[in-house]
C-alpha cells in the first residue's frame, strides 16, 4: 500500500513511520525512583544519578528501536516532571528557589519539593489524568532565558546512535496557560500576556536543536483540547506564525491529546507548522470528521494517535486500520502513534506473571502499545496481509474478552438494568431527614468530626511489611489493626470529637481496598504508573461487571462502634472515585460501570445501616477530575455521576445521615453536581482558600449541611485555636450555625500523630469557643437530650461469596 497524496493523485508516498510521544521514565525495576530518592537522602551523588538517567534513556531507545519505532521521541524523559523541565528550559525559576539552593540539581529539586525556607511549586493534575505536574509561577516581571542543554543533550544521545529522533517539548501556549501568578504578585495577572516574551526563547531552543541536527521537533499543546476563548486561539495562531517564521529551525509538529481539537484545528491547519499530531481515540475520534470538514492537512504531516495511550486495553487493530485508511486521504503523509505519551500506562504486561494468560492477552501496557503502533505502520506500508497472523490473534483476543464470563455477569446486568428512578432518590426531603437525624443523634451545634483516615503510623507500616514478609499471619495483622482502632477511638473520645471514625488503618489505599473486595477488578504486581515525582501508584484495572460478594467495611466499623457510646461514621469510597483512580473498561459507557459500582456500594450502605451505623460517608474526592475536558459534555457526566452517588446512598431511612467528602478546591465547575448528590452533610477542602468555597456554596443556595475544612492537612503545621476560630467565624458568615460542621480539609493519613493530635484538640476547642458565642437555642434543640446510640454488637458474619471473584495478583488486607 502506498499513501495517497492529498489531492488524490498517486505520488511516491513516504512510508508511514511508527512513532511515540513519550515513554515511561522509571525503568523496568523503578531504577529512577531509587536513584532520585538516593540523591535526596545523600546516598547517591549527582554524577551517579545522571549516569543512571542516561542508562535508562539508552535502554528505552534500544527497546523502541528493537520494537520497530522509526522516529524516537527525546526530551520526554524527566528526573521529576516535564512541566518543571520546561520552566527550567525557559528560565522561569522563582527567586526563592534560586536563593534556597546552590544551583543545578539542587535548585531544580527545590522547585519540586521545597526546602526549609522555600515552599515548592504547587502541584496539580495533568488534565484528566492522575499524573501531577508542577505549576510554573510567573508574573509581569518574569524574564525568560533559554537553556536548551537538556533537550539538546537528549537529542544528541539518540543521534549519536544513528537514530531518527524527534525532540518533544511542551508548547509555549500550554506552558503559559498551565502556569499561575507567582505568590505575592498580582493574582489577576494572566501568564498568556507573556507570550511575546516567551516566543524568542522557544525559537532559540529550537534553533539549538536544529543546529544539533534535529529535523523535526514536537510542541505539545494539550490545552487546545479544552474550550478556549478566541483570544487563546488567536494567541496560538500568533505563536506558530512567529515560530514558523524562524530561519533556523526544525520542522514543527504540534501535538494535542486527551480530547478533540475542534475549533483549534483550523488555526493550526492554517499555520506554517509542518505537521500535527492528533488523538483519534475516545472523544477525540470526532476529529476525523473535523479534519475532513476543513479539507484535511494538504502538504502537512499527520501523526495519527490511533492507539489509546492512557488505557490498558489491547487496541482493536482492525478499527485502527479503518481510521488510518480514512486519514490517509486527509494529509500529505500519515504516521502512526499512540494518542499521547505512554507515561500514563504501566510498562509491560508480560511482567504480570500471576495474571491469567487468557486475561493478559486483553491488556496492552507501554511495550505492547509500542508493538501495536509498529504493526499498524507495517500494515500501512506493506498491506494488511503483512500482519495477517497478528490481526487474527488480535481479533481472537478481543472476542475472548467480549465473551468472557469474567467480564460478563448477567445477574449484575439485570440488576443494573432494573434500577428505577425511585431507587436514586431518598424518599424524604432534606428537611424531614434533618429533623429525624437531629432527634436520633442529639449532636450539639457545630458538630466536630474528621474525614476518615488517621495517621499511617510507623507501627502500622511495620505491621503491613511483616504481613507481606510472612513474619505475622492474618490473625496477627488483624490484632494490630484492632489495636490501632482502639487507640484512634480512645484519642477521639478524649479530644471530645462528636462523630468518630475508626481511622481506616486496614486500608492502604481508599480505592484499592474496595477494588480488592469487589468482583470485576484486577490488580497488577508491577503496574506502576507515575503519579508525581518519584511517587508511583498501581491503579486497579476495572475489567468486568462489578458485584460485592461480601460486606467490605462492617467488621472494623462495627468493632470501632463497640468501643464507644458516640456515633462512629462508616466511610466508603464513592463510585466516581472508584472509576477515576482505576483503569476503566472501554467496552461499555462509564455511566454503566459507575451504576454497577453504585449498586455494590448500596448493598454495603444497607448492611451498615442494618448493623446500626447511623452516619455513613461516601467519599467522592474525584468528582471534579472525571469532568470531561469539553464543556458540552459536562451535563451528561454530572447526570450519571450524581445518579451513581444517589443510587449508592438513597436506600436508607430518614434518620440515617449520609455524608460525602471532596477535596482539592475549585468546586466552581461541579457546584451543580454537589447539590445533586443530595447528601445530608458535605465536608470540603477550604482552609487554603480561606473559606472561599463556603461562600460559593452559600451563593449557589446550597440547602444542606456543610463542613468547610478549618485545618489544612496539606501543610506540616499545627494551626492555633485562634486561627481555626477565625475560620469557623468566616464559615458562619456563609453557612448558618444549624448547618455548619467543623472538620479538617481531608483525611489525616499523610500526617504524623504528633501534628494531628494537638491540631484536632485545638479544632475541638475552637468549635467550643464559637458555640459559646452562638445565641441560645441555636442549632439542635434536642442536643444531648437523647442518649447517644448504644454500642452495637459485631455484625453478623458475611454471607459466602456469590461467585468466584476475578483472579487477583495481590491481596493484602
Ligand atoms: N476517607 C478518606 C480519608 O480520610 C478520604 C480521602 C480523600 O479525600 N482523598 O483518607
Ligand atoms: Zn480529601
Amino acid at each position: 500500500m502506498t499513501q495517497a497524496s492529498p489531492n488524490g493523485r498517486r505520488a511516491p508516498a513516504p512510508a508511514a513511520l511508527a512513532t511515540l510521544h513519550g515513554y515511561p521514565r522509571q525503568g523496568p525495576g523503578r531504577e529512577l525512583k531509587k536513584a532520585v530518592e538516593g540523591y535526596w537522602s545523600g546516598g547517591t551523588d549527582a554524577g551517579r544519578l545522571l549516569e543512571t538517567a542516561r542508562e535508562l534513556r539508552a535502554g528505552v531507545r534500544a527497546e523502541l528501536r528493537a520494537a520497530g519505532v522509526e522516529e524516537i521521541p527525546t526530551g520526554d524523559f524527566s528526573l521529576y516532571d516535564h512541566v518543571l523541565d520546561t520552566a527550567w528550559m525557559v528560565g522561569a525559576v522563582p527567586a526563592r528557589h534560586r536563593a534556597a539552593a546552590t544551583g543545578g540539581l539542587d535548585t531544580y529539586f527545590a522547585m519540586a519539593r521545597g526546602t526549609a525556607e522555600a515552599e515548592p511549586l504547587e502541584m496539580t493534575k495533568w488534565f484528566d489524568t492522575n499524573y501531577h505536574y508542577l505549576v510554573p509561577e510567573l508574573s509581569a516581571g518574569t524574564v525568560f532565558t533559554a537553556d536548551s542543554r537538556k533537550q539538546v543533550a537528549e537529542y544528541t544521545e539518540a543521534r549519536r546512535e544513528g537514530l531518527r529522533a524527534r525532540p518533544v517539548l511542551l508548547g509555549p501556549v500550554s506552558f503559559l496557560l498551565l502556569a499561575k501568578p507567582a505568590p505575592g504578585t498580582d493574582p489577576h495577572f494572566e501568564p498568556l500576556t507573556l507570550l511575546d516574551r516567551l516566543l524568542p526563547v522557544y525559537a532559540s531552543v529550537l534553533a539549538d536543536l536544529r543546529a544539533a541536527g534535529a529535523r523535526w521537533a514536537q510542541l505539545d499543546e494539550p490545552v487546545l483540547v479544552q474550550d478556549q476563548p478566541r483570544s487563546v486561539l488567536s494567541a496560538t495562531a500568533r505563536a506558530y506564525r512567529f515560530l514558523g517564521a524562524a530561519a533556523d529551525r526544525p520542522k514543527l509538529l504540534v501535538a494535542s491529546y486527551f480530547d478533540a481539537l475542534g475549533e483549534a484545528l483550523r488555526p493550526l491547519a492554517d499555520s506554517p507548522v509542518e505537521g500535527l499530531a492528533m488523538d483519534f481515540t475516545g472523544p477525540a475520534a470526532a476529529d476525523v470528521d473535523a479534519l475532513a470538514a476543513i479539507g484535511g492537512l494538504p502538504g502537512k504531516r499527520l501523526v495519527a494517535g490511533v492507539v489509546d495511550g492512557r488505557n490498558v486495553w489491547a487496541a482493536d487493530l482492525e478499527k485502527a486500520l479503518g481510521t488510518l485508511a480514512t486519514l490517509l486521504g486527509l494529509a500529505g503523509r500519515v504516521d502512526v502513534a499512540p494518542s499521547c505519551s505512554l507515561l500514563h500506562v504501566p510498562l509491560d504486561v508480560t511482567a504480570e506473571r500471576d495474571l491469567d494468560p487468557q486475561i493478559a492477552r486483553w491488556l496492552s501496557f507501554a511495550r505492547q502499545k509500542t508493538e501495536e503502533v509498529a504493526l499498524l505502520a507495517r500494515a500501512l506500508n506493506q498491506g494488511r496481509d503483512a500482519i495477517a497472523p497478528r490481526l487474527a490473534a488480535n481479533r481472537a483476543a478481543l472476542a475472548s474478552r467480549a465473551g468472557s464470563a469474567l467480564v460478563r455477569d448477567d445477574a449484575v446486568r439485570e440488576r443494573a438494568a432494573a434500577v428505577t428512578a425511585a431507587q436514586t432518590r431518598r424518599p424524604q426531603e432534606y428537611r424531614e431527614r434533618a429533623a429525624a437525624q437531629r432527634a436520633r443523634f442529639g449532636l450539639p451545634p457545630l458538630p466536630t468530626t474528621t474525614i476518615g483516615s488517621f495517621p499511617q503510623t510507623g507501627r502500622l507500616r511495620r505491621a503491613r511489611a511483616e504481613l507481606r514478609s510472612g513474619r505475622i499471619d492474618a490473625a496477627g495483622y488483624r490484632s494490630r489493626i484492632a489495636q490501632e482502632v482502639r487507640e484512634v477511638i480512645a484519642f477521639q473520645e478524649k479530644a471530645g470529637l462528636d462523630v468518630l471514625v475508626h481511622g481506616e488503618p486496614e486500608r492502604g489505599d481508599m480505592v484499592q481496598y474496595f477494588a480488592e473486595r469487589l468482583t470485576g477488578f484486577l490488580a497488577t504486581r508491577h503496574g506502576w504508573v507515575q503519579s508525581y515525582g518519584t511517587r508511583y501508584v498501581r491503579p486497579p484495572i476495572l475489567a468486568g461487571d462489578v458485584c460485592r460478594p461480601a460486606p467490605m467495611t462492617l467488621e472494623w466499623t462495627g468493632f470501632a462502634q463497640s468501643l464507644t457510646e458516640r456515633p462512629v461514621k462508616g466511610v466508603l469510597t464513592g463510585p466516581v472515585t472508584m472509576l477515576a483512580w482505576s483503569f476503566v473498561r472501554d467496552d461499555q459507557p462509564l455511566a454503566d460501570t459507575a451504576r454497577q459500582v453504585a449498586l455494590a456500594l448500596r448493598e454495603e450502605v444497607a448492611d451498615l445501616e442494618a448493623a446500626g451505623t447511623g452516619i455513613i460517608q461516601v467519599d467522592e474526592p474525584a468528582l471534579r477530575e472525571l469532568l470531561p475536558l469539553r464543556r458540552p459534555a459536562h451535563r451528561a457526566y454530572l447526570d450519571w455521576a450524581t445518579e451513581a452517588f444517589r443510587l449508592a446512598t438513597s436506600g436508607v431511612r430518614a434518620d440515617t445521615q449520609i455524608h460525602t467528602h471532596m477535596c482539592y478546591a475549585e468546586f466552581g465547575d461541579v457546584l451543580a453536581g454537589i447539590e445533586e448528590l443530595d447528601a445530608d452533610v458535605i465536608s470540603l477542602e477550604a482552609a487554603r482558600s480561606r473559606m472561599a468555597v463556603a461562600g460559593e456554596l452559600a451563593a449557589a443556595g446550597y440547602p444542606r449541611a456543610a463542613g468547610p475544612g478549618v485545618y489544612d492537612i496539606h501543610a506540616p503545621r499545627v494551626p492555633s485555636v485562634a486561627q481555626m476560630t477565625e475560620l469557623i467565624g468566616q464559615a458562619l458568615r456563609a453557612v448558618p450555625a444549624q448547618r455548619l460542621w467543623v472538620n479538617p480539609d481531608c483525611g489525616l493519613k499523610t500526617r504524623s500523630p504528633r501534628e494531628v493530635e494537638p491540631a484536632l484538640e485545638r479544632m475541638v476547642a475552637a468549635a467550643h469557643a464559637v458555640r459559646a458565642t452562638l445565641p441560645a437555642g441555636t442549632g439542635n434543640p434536642q442536643a444531648r437530650r437523647t442518649p447517644p446510640p448504644s454500642p452495637r454488637p459485631l455484625p453478623r458474619p458475611p454471607p459466602p461469596p456469590r461467585r468466584r471473584p476475578l483472579p487477583r495478583t495481590e491481596r493484602h488486607p
